[in-house]
């Protein structure tokens, strides 16, 4: 018998109004039923939105230190149970134990790090041009949040967005993927035992279309944090433009590695395979164009190809697997679709093109590390986002060239150099156009104390983690105190 999981709203684990359900499964085995959910609508919605919106008045109320000690709370049993949530997380979505384990560190590092912010919280105190007058900015709350969040960190994309804003003084609804729907389940256990009162924190699972789409129309949510692709991200900012709603988003990427001759290979050979095919290319910032000078294209492409065949694919549960399935039978043809698009656009396959259905993988969404050579800038594999493990190598014959391959695609969230040479290390950091550079390092590796966000179709201009996040979840108000005891005009008493 399939376990049936509910929706927490106002404090309470409740079935959806239309009893209505989605069935959630196993990537690595699609006959391995992980459970049923609610497939929730408008009605849900509205049900989550009006307790946050009563629980709102008190918990803005709240000591920002309070709120974080529960965040401190929080981030201590996600400590506890990192193990377990980590082989919940890997059943349910694919990648790696490892990766499933640094998903629940990230979301703890957020929680700690929300926890410290609650004691800080700075706004600004500054002198006022009149005599007797004292001025100063400070945060407030926003209001209800909708939070809606992709598949590829279930914990650690969820827990960016609620715990600043919790720690802000907001109450929010989360929308998780419809592909994650059990690690949010283990999420909102967790900040209900650390003491998260009703109706603060609600989750309403269900399609995004439905549930998702109705959180974004609904009048009482005052801000919409979304990560996911640049078509539903566009497609939620012009419902909030309309609304004049807050918006935050976290678009998609295509990422590219600047491998220069002067780099030193075996790192740069190591940077590109995790960044291409961890989480089996399924990261907003995985590398998915390498950027090679010619002096060094074919030892570089010869050792990768090399160790590409050699990476273990399989069910991320197995430790010895190095690389999971894709996320589900779409996912799988898209990248495939992609694979044949590189063919007719005359790119050379060196590896990989190929649906992995070996020995006990034949009933889950597996796909070979696949690399593609003589790929041109303008082709689709190296504009478009394939989400999925594979990478095309574009050759270039000097630094300047690489810069520009690498600007020339529509969106700007991660970028890499491999280079022993300092000035072309700085000229990149100043050139590339991307929300993240890094130097003789891959793509991935975000800390959630720095701004996290891309430029251009990545998204529109706001920045995750670091201290930045907490302009979104709240809103700058300015105060003026005046203690002089009459009326003072600004900018007409203080003019000589
Ligand atoms: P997606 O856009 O299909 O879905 C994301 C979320 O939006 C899901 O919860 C989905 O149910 C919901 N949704 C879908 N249609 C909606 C609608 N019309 N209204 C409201 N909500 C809707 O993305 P995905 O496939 O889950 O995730 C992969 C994408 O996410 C990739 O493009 C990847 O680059 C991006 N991503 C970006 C970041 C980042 O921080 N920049 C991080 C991770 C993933």
């Amino acid at each position: 018998m399939a376990e049936h999981f509910k929706n927490y709203i106002d404090g309470q684990w409740v079935e959806s109004e239309s009893g209505k359900t989605f069935e959630n499964r196993n990537p690595a085995n699609r006959h391995d039923l992980i459970g049923v959910f609610p497939s929730s609508g408008a009605k849900d919605v509205d049900r989550a939105v009006s307790a946050a919106k009563k629980a709102f008045s008190k918990w803005r109320l709240v000591p920002a230190p309070k709120r974080g000690e529960i965040l401190y709370r929080v981030g201590e049993l996600l400590r506890k149970r990192k193990e377990e949530i980590a082989r919940i997380m890997t059943r349910e979505m694919g990648k790696i134990l490892k990766e499933t384990r640094g998903d629940v560190q990230e979301g703890m590092d957020t929680a700690f790090y929300a926890a410290g912010e609650g004691r800080r919280l700075f706004g600004e105190t500054t002198p006022s041009e009149l005599f007797d007058k004292f001025a100063m900015s400070v945060r407030v709350p926003v209001g209800v949040c909708g939070l809606i969040t992709p598949w590829n960190f279930p914990m650690a994309i969820p827990t960016w967005k609620i715990f600043p804003a919790l720690l802000c003084g907001n109450t929010l609804v989360l929308k998780p993927a419809e592909d994650t729907p059990h690690t949010a389940v283990k999420l909102f256990e967790i900040l209900e035992e650390a003491g998260v009162p009703p109706g603060v924190v609600n989750l309403v699972h269900g399609r995004g279309e439905e549930a998702g789409a109705a959180l974004v129309r609904h009048k009482e949510v005052r801000l919409i944090s979304f990560t996911g692709s640049a078509a539903v991200g566009r497609e939620i900012a012009s419902a909030c433009g309309r609304q004049l709603k807050r918006v935050s988003l976290e678009l998609g990427g295509k990422n590219g590695q600047i491998v220069m001759e002067d780099a030193d290979l075996n790192l740069a050979v190591e940077g590109a395979l995790w960044g291409a095919f961890g989480t089996t290319g399924q990261r907003c910032t995985a590398t998915s164009r390498l950027i090679v000078h010619r002096d060094i294209k074919k030892e570089m492409t010869d050792r990768l190809v090399e160790r590409a065949e050699k990476i273990r694919i399989g069910d991320g549960l197995d430790e010895s697997v190095e690389m999971g399935p894709l996320i589900n039978e779409a996912a799988r043809e898209k990248v495939h679709r992609y694979v044949q698009i590189g063919k007719e656009e005359g790119a050379r396959l060196l590896t990989g093109g190929t649906i992995y259905e070996e020995g006990n993988w034949i009933d889950g969404y597996f796909y070979r590390p696949t690399i593609f050579d003589r790929v041109s800038p303008s082709m689709r594999i190296a504009q478009e986002e394939i989400f999925g493990p594979v990478l095309s190598v574009i050759e270039v014959k000097s630094f300047e060239e690489a810069i520009e391959v690498l600007n020339g695609t529509p969106y700007g969230l991660s970028s890499s150099i491999y280079t022993g040479d300092v000035a072309r290390a700085f000229r990149a950091m100043r050139d590339l156009e991307a929300g993240i550079t890094y130097i003789n390092g891959p793509t991935i590796g975000a800390e959630v104390h720095l701004p996290f966000g891309g430029v251009k179709d990545t998204g529109n201009g706001h920045r995750e983690a670091g201290t930045t996040v907490y302009d979104i979840f709240s809103e700058w108000k300015a105060v003026y105190i005046d203690y002089s005891g009459k009326l003072q005009k600004a900018q007409i008493d203080n003019v000589e």
